[in-house]
């Protein structure tokens, strides 16, 4: 039995996103999916992961940065056997730091 989960999903192209209920085990949820809107790519960041609103520029630059450097949204946690999670970066300028600083996290594409 694997429980449902609601991932996001968003387009880096038209900057669209939407969520998809998988039951399937973590390890074969899909990366990526077809945009239903634009047709593009649409990644999967997760199921924390807070699209910012379409008309939203600087935000979605924000994602796109992350993405880029390898964060998917996924949860970074800073030691073990504790709830250290990094907190994602809330403007660009922070994002720059961040990939820098958390790099060792970053998922390798
Ligand atoms: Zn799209």
């Amino acid at each position: 039995m694997s429980t449902p989960y609601n991932m996001a999903f968003a387009c880096l192209d038209c900057h669209s996103s939407f969520k998809r209920e998988l039951k399937l085990a973590p390890c074969d949820y899909p990366k990526q999916l077809t945009c239903p809107n634009c047709g593009g790519v649409a990644h999967n960041y997760g199921r924390h992961f807070k699209a910012p609103k379409k008309s939203d520029k600087k935000q979605w630059e924000k994602v796109k940065f992350l993405h880029e450097h390898g964060f998917r949204f996924h949860k970074i946690r800073i030691g073990s056997g504790h709830h250290d999670v990094v907190p994602y970066p809330e403007t660009l300028e922070q994002a720059k730091e961040f990939v820098v600083k958390y790099k060792k996290y970053a998922v390798q594409t």
